[in-house]
């Protein structure tokens, strides 16, 4: 104890010395504009700041946000973006969690995969172990595809052991709830695939395998039922798209809002969305945001919300759904609102799901207005909770092959062709053809499409390699980017990831990382094992 404080009054000490010495110097030797300059002074603050952090470790909150394929050059040209909507130049921003003091560098591999996918990364999040690609909830045992090989392999993840610690429990996500990311919280599976029993092999389903949206159904049931003497009280908060795998392939089950003429793809006959209702007597499952808006976030303790019948859509694209549905910032406060009536604390995970997506489709506009909403929820969930007992922490799953490239001049429009400093004409390659400052070394290639929604490309032929940008508009939200290599769809890429933490226990956050370290900074925050 004296000892300890002795080392704080040292380190106290010795850090004043530190700033007087450099305030001494600079005074002396630094020239005034370089002194005087917002640059210099900026920088210094930002020192300052860190100077006075705390060092507390236990957080009764933790928030965990995934954009997923949201790589570091997603993160540069979103907040280029971001400020280039607000009238600046763009590249003195910052997403709101870049603020964050915390930072590290995670290495996205699976065990079996130089680059990985969704499945194998959250479920190293989620359980603190890697695994292989394509598998949810289950360690690298397993033989992917294979029902047998699941029995004995699976893992408990965060959530389930802060339910079992009487925490509230909420997931999110703007893809398929059944999709890699969200389902790495709560279902042990196989394969990513099965989704619903219509996905799954018959002998899977014959070997007694539950596919993905039973699992998050019965939850509650079967972690009590592998923990005897267990009582958890189900996840309170289910926020996302993917109504299909719930409802009965019959349209008589078809929601408001169904875009297609059969909307559910359960061959089972089940309309699991009934089930979680009977299990939840008093709980709100709702499809739009009419629906959502009425939810009492005081008296209403399980909500369940499936806002499309595949993913949400993009957040550009938003305003065009049928039936209405909530921003992922909206969702975040709802969920936020009703997990902190929990005097025990919460766990929550908020993907951003459709960040992958748009880069999957090449479509950088998606990819970025997507990450920017992202910010935008991690800013409303800073803004709600007490940042000394909630611990936030935003991070990707994995990044994508895409790229900042040229030497466009300052704020030129990141979405733009390349202009060079002191120009005001676009720059030529040595084909003579000008070129966009953002692009991607593989996948489907550059289209010119009047629609926001960057699916739309896949109903275009696969386009890649070099085109006569002249006469069309990069910035329009319908442009894809060039690609190198033609692919069906863009690819993940292999290099690391960034993660952002601010709040108790975030202070963990630092060098680089395997990803399965992320499971060890919530667990010693929250303390979910105790030994
Ligand atoms: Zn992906």
């Amino acid at each position: 104890m004296k000892a300890s404080r002795a080392t704080n009054k040292w380190a106290a000490k010795s850090s004043i010395l530190a700033l007087a010495v450099s305030a001494s110097l600079h005074a002396s030797v630094l020239p005034e504009h370089q002194t005087k300059s917002q640059w210099f002074t900026d920088a210094q603050a930002n020192i300052s700041e860190k100077l006075t952090l705390n060092n507390q470790l236990k957080a009764k909150n933790v928030i965990l946000f995934v954009g997923d394929g949201m790589g570091i050059s997603t993160l540069t040209s979103s907040r280029i973006l971001q400020g280039q909507q607000n009238g600046q130049s763009g590249e003195e921003g910052y997403l709101s969690f870049e603020k964050f003091n915390h930072t590290a560098l995670v290495k996205t591999y699976n065990v079996d995969a130089q680059t990985p996918d969704s499945a194998g990364t959250m479920t190293a999040m989620m359980s603190g172990i890697k695994t292989d690609v394509g598998v949810i909830g289950v360690d690298e045992d397993i033989e992917r595809g294979n029902c047998a090989t699941v029995a004995g392999n699976e893992v408990v993840t965060a959530l389930e052991l802060a339910e079992i610690k009487g925490l509230s429990t909420g997931i999110i996500s703007t893809a398929r709830i059944t999709h890699a990311t969200p389902a790495a919280t709560y279902a042990k599976s196989a394969d990513r695939n099965w989704e619903d029993v219509s996905d799954m092999p018959e002998d899977a389903v014959n070997a007694g395998c539950k596919d993905i949206a039973d699992q998050l159904v019965n939850f509650e049931r079967n972690l009590e039922k592998r923990y005897a003497g267990t009582d958890v009280n189900g996840i309170e908060v289910v926020l996302g798209g993917g109504r299909r795998h719930f409802l009965p392939k019959d349209e008589t089950f078809n929601s408001a809002d169904a875009s297609s003429s059969v909307e559910g793809d359960r061959t089972d006959g089940r309309d699991l969305t009934a089930e979680w209702q009977q299990q939840y007597p008093s709980g709100k499952y709702v499809t739009d945001q009419t629906s959502f808006n009425a939810i009492d976030t005081n008296t209403t303790k399980h909500v369940f919300g499936l806002f499309n019948e595949s993913h949400m859509q993009y957040e550009a694209d938003r305003t065009n759904d049928i039936a209405g549905e909530p921003s992922l910032t909206m969702m975040t406060e709802k969920a936020i609102e009703i997990l902190d009536n929990n005097n025990k604390g919460f766990f929550l995970m908020v993907e951003s799901g459709r960040i992958d997506h748009g880069h999957h489709a090449g479509s950088a506009y998606n990819a970025l207005t997507d990450t920017i909403e992202l910010a935008k929820a991690v800013e409303k969930a800073y803004s709600m909770t007490n940042p000394e007992e909630t611990l936030i922490i935003v991070t990707a799953d994995h990044g994508h092959v895409f790229t900042i490239a040229g030497y466009p001049k300052r704020g030129n429009p990141i979405l733009g062709k390349v202009v060079g400093v002191g120009s005001t004409e676009a720059s030529l390659a040595s084909d003579g053809k000008p070129y966009t400052t953002l692009g991607y070394a593989n996948g489907r290639g550059m289209m010119s499409l009047s629609t926001t929604n960057a699916d739309d490309g896949y109903d275009s032929p696969v386009n890649a390699g070099r085109k006569d940008l002249t006469a069309i508009i990069t910035t329009d939200s319908g442009f894809h980017q060039e690609a190198l290599i033609p692919k069906s769809s863009e690819t993940h890429s292999g290099e690391d990831i960034s993660l952002h933490a601010t709040g108790p226990g975030a202070q963990l956050a630092q060098g680089v990382i395997e990803q399965n370290v992320v499971f060890h900074m919530i667990n010693q925050a929250l303390e979910l094992i105790k030994e």
